[in-house]
């Protein structure tokens, strides 16, 4: 594959989940990385590991307001956002800002630095979809005034304005459509299911499920989404891709996996499906199968354990539910 080594690389959202594992793969690639982060939702703990780093450093800063950055910049990435449905309640505006004049600020800082930008994008444009599994080709069900609305209709916005300044000034732009995906420093406290089942089995809680439990999500490990990421932004291939695992599950048997992982004695409880809660998601890959030769790699149980053991082994006041940065 092509070598990157030497090329620099500005990752915004550094210090959140995606964001740090993409940190360490470009500095694994020999990449100078410039991380950036505002700290609301993101913990530097993700990336404590690479302040040592001499081809490291780290903006505190809010890409809603003007960026600067000194230097030359090769790539950029585009990773800060709030994602969770719980973020987006409690910070709905920032959700808005950093979708819409954050890809903006960047977008302009790419022009000037003659950077390719990456932008990261979701399953939520898709919305509660009428059509499964995903394609790239299908426009999405969206409500735009629902509680997701400020995310989903941010990504939408990002896409279309990232697709503006490929096609209006030329910029290298790619566009990762990236579906439910889990792993090591994900945010115990944010509300996704997957640190929620795993928070309250470390807790000794009842695991709570939304609705029936007969919603369906299909989850990817990190490592595989990160590698899908990279050969993106190395291919040439300016449309949206999916990036995701199509193995598809009920949030029941998901409840009921995490139970006999973790070994709680804990039961289910069921509690209201949150408004405009997706009935059924799973990535149609074949775009990504074709354009960047990749396809996920890492099956659930393999994953789910390796994330258990990161949970399992943070410090007591983490497993302790505590809210973010205030804004
Ligand atoms: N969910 C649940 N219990 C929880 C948290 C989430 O049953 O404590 C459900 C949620 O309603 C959704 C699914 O799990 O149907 C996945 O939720 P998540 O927030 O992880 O991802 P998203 O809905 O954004 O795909």
């Amino acid at each position: 594959m092509t070598d990157i080594s030497n090329k620099r690389v500005l990752i915004t959202g550094a210090a959140g989940f995606l964001g740090s594992h993409l940190c360490d793969r470009f500095i694994k690639e020999g990449c100078r990385v410039v991380g950036m982060d505002n700290l609301i939702t993101g913990s530097l703990q993700n990336i404590e590991h690479l302040f040592s780093h001499e081809n490291f450093e780290f903006y505190h800063h809010d890409v809603s307001k003007f960026v600067f950055v000194p230097g030359e910049l090769d790539y950029i990435l585009h990773f800060a956002s709030p994602a969770s449905p719980i973020d987006y309640l409690k910070i709905p505006i920032q959700t808005l800002k950093v979708g819409s004049l954050g890809t903006h600020n960047l977008l302009g800082l790419a022009r000037v630095k003659k950077a390719r930008m990456l932008i990261a994008s979701t399953s939520e444009v898709y919305g509660d979809p009428t059509v499964h599994p995903q394609n790239e080709d299908y426009w999405g069900n969206v409500n735009p005034i629902g509680p997701r609305g400020v995310y989903d209709e941010a990504k939408r916005f990002q896409e279309a304005i990232t697709m503006a300044y490929h096609t209006f000034h030329g910029l290298e732009t790619r566009i990762v459509r990236i579906f439910n995906t889990y792993g090591p420093r994900m945010r115990l406290n944010d509300g996704r299911a997957l640190p929620a089942f795993m928070g309250q089995a470390l807790r000794g809680e009842d695991i709570t499920v939304f609705g029936d439990g007969s919603q369906t999500r299909s989850f990817c490990y990190v490592d595989d989404l990160i590698e899908g990421i990279y050969r993106l932004l190395l291919s040439d291939y300016q449309f949206p891709v999916n990036i995701g695992n199509p193995d598809e599950i009920s949030i029941g048997d998901f409840a009921e996996e995490i139970i006999k992982l973790t070994g709680t004695d804990q039961k289910i409880v069921y509690k209201p499906l949150p408004q405009d809660d997706p009935k059924q998601r799973q990535p149609d890959i074949t775009r990504a199968k074709e354009i960047l030769g990749w396809e996920p790699k890492v099956p659930r149980s393999e994953g789910m354990k390796k994330t258990w053991e990161y949970f399992k082994s943070l410090p007591e006041w983490e497993i302790t539910p505590r809210s973010f940065t205030s804004v």
